[in-house]
């Protein structure tokens, strides 16, 4: 189908422009406003309120007096307004996607996929809302009694980046309404219009006033410090860099937060030579391609045991050079633009410093001329193992490839990163893959695939990293803080 420009505009022109506070669309209490930005065209979408301190603060004040109302809200109630959400995003799964490619620049293709994930997360916790379970146990000396229950832990901020603009709000979002959690979502600057068009549809789904905030607005500290700081926040949970998650741990240590962070990586996607290599192209281009490479999980060093290394540049540079680049809303696009011109900048940067240090530049290896931050899809052979590219998170369309010699080789090489996010393993043989997984200090660790994000199962990393999971059963404990109570024997009279 051809995105006509009437069609953009109809669609952009249905996104509320306010900030969220208290059930009702607002203007920013300073009156500025925020552009958004088509990074294909450089043009201009929307201008959205420009939300600051004061606006931040409003939207606590609703969350915080929405808390223990909602909190006492029955869990099928909470289940139900999730599962209306699941049905209304997959209903409009197409401007869902639209809006996603124009902001953020993913082809259409990809942002429907997102879709489909990110709305998976509503439909998860809404089956979850009801399952939240408590335990209750007579003490071992066989007298009194334990009684575990889970409660809301309170008024939540959640923080999300650009680069997958719905997914990362429901993943946070779905879990916090399943525990009976107010929250204050702030969306990144680059891509605020997916989170305002999603918390219309919370609204329409039946979500009380109050229950979710969302405040977006240009300047990110003026928004998370003073909530970081206020003795009603309860919890911050944040998707981005490892930076600034660093920087948002030692203000929410303070506070004493509960603290969620999903932070960088930088994934070793690890083939044996006993590996089927069509397979495992097919999935480096998957690991390394999808989000044009802008994924905390996306593969950033590729290694591959020395007796297969040529047979797998080979095939992988054909594959990639293969691609085409373009705006996303094009029909046959397989990469969009960077984000940023900033972002491009410093792939290739990244890219030049590697072929510097002996690097071979099999396809690609340069930007793009003309309009947008478009960067040509890229692998490089005999990446020197100190070479910046491998240690640094590219978050671009470039497949860096080195090479090991043994399976502790492989692990040695993966391990040595402070982050321990995703990473992945091509082999036929199942016990390789148990080894490894034994060996390998990450959150998660992929088989013969080459993309593992699931709303059922539990994403997050160790080491630099981050903190805590989302998804899964795990990812509705961030929200809960558990309250035992003790009980004096019954029959003690
Ligand atoms: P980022 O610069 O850290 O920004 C993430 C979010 O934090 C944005 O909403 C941003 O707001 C906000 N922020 C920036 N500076 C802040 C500050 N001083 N105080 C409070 N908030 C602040 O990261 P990004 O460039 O958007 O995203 C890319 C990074 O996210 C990569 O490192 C990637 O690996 C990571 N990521 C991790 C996961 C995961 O699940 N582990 C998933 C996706 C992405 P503004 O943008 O409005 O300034």
């Amino acid at each position: 189908m051809t995105i006509t420009a009437t069609r953009e505009a109809e669609l952009l022109a249905s996104v509320p422009t306010g900030l969220l506070i208290n059930g009702q669309w607002r203007d920013s209490s300073t009156g500025k406003t925020l552009d958004v930005h088509d990074p294909a065209t450089g043009r201009v979408l929307a201008s959205i309120a420009d939300g600051g301190t004061e606006d931040a603060l409003a939207a606590l004040d609703a969350a915080s007096a929405a808390q223990a109302g909602w909190a006492r809200t029955a869990p099928r109630v909470r289940a139900e307004i999730l599962r209306k959400a699941f049905e209304l995003v997959t209903e409009r799964a197409e401007d869902f996607a639209l809006l996603m490619t124009l902001e953020m620049g993913k082809p259409l293709a990809e942002a429907r996929g997102e879709v489909a994930y990110g709305a998976e997360f509503l439909r998860w916790y809404s089956e979850e809302t009801v399952r939240d379970y408590g335990r209750y146990l007579t003490t071992p000396e066989g007298k009194n009694k334990i009684l575990v229950q889970r409660k809301p832990v309170g008024p939540c901020l959640l923080i999300t980046p650009w680069n997958f603009p719905l997914a990362m709000a429901t993943r946070k979002v779905g879990p916090a309404v399943a525990a009976g959690c107010t929250m204050v979502l702030k969306p990144a600057k680059l891509t605020p219009l997916t989170s305002q068009l999603f918390a219309a549809v919370m609204l329409e789904a039946g979500l009380p006033a109050g229950v979710l905030n969302v405040v977006a607005g240009s300047s990110a500290s003026a928004i998370s410090g003073p909530l970081l700081a206020d003795p009603r926040l309860r919890k911050v949970s944040f998707t981005g860099s490892t930076e600034v998650g660093k920087r948002l741990m030692a203000d929410a240590a303070n506070n004493v937060l509960r603290t969620s962070m999903e932070l960088g990586g930088n994934a070793p996607f690890i083939v044996f030579d006993d590996a089927d290599l069509d397979k495992a192209v097919e999935g480096a281009v998957a690991a390394k391609m999808r989000n044009m490479g802008e994924a905390c999980t996306a593969a950033n060093r590729f290694l591959v045991q020395d007796t297969v290394a040529a047979e797998f540049s080979a095939l992988l540079a054909a594959r990639i050079g293969a691609l085409t680049t373009g705006r996303g809303t094009e029909a046959g696009v397989d990469v969009g633009p960077m984000i940023e011109e900033k972002a491009r900048t410093n792939i290739h940067a990244l890219v030049t410093d590697a072929v510097a240090a002996g690097a071979t530049v099999l396809t690609g290896g340069d930007v793009v001329p003309g309009d947008g931050f478009f960067y040509q899809p890229t692998v490089l052979g005999n990446v020197p193992n100190d070479a910046a590219i491998l240690s640094q998170e590219i978050f671009g369309p470039v497949a860096p490839i080195t090479t090991f010699t043994d399976e502790d080789d492989a692990a040695r090489i993966a391990n040595s990163t402070e982050y321990g996010l995703a990473s992945y393993v091509y082999s036929r043989d199942f016990s390789t893959f148990l080894r490894m997984s034994e060996k390998l200090e990450f959150g998660m660790v992929g088989f013969n695939a080459g993309v593992i994000s699931n709303a059922a199962a539990p994403f997050g990393g160790v080491k630099h990293s981050g903190l805590g999971r989302e998804g899964g059963a795990e990812g509705i404990a961030e929200y809960t803080t558990t309250q035992y109570l003790g009980i004096a024997d019954p029959y003690a009279g």
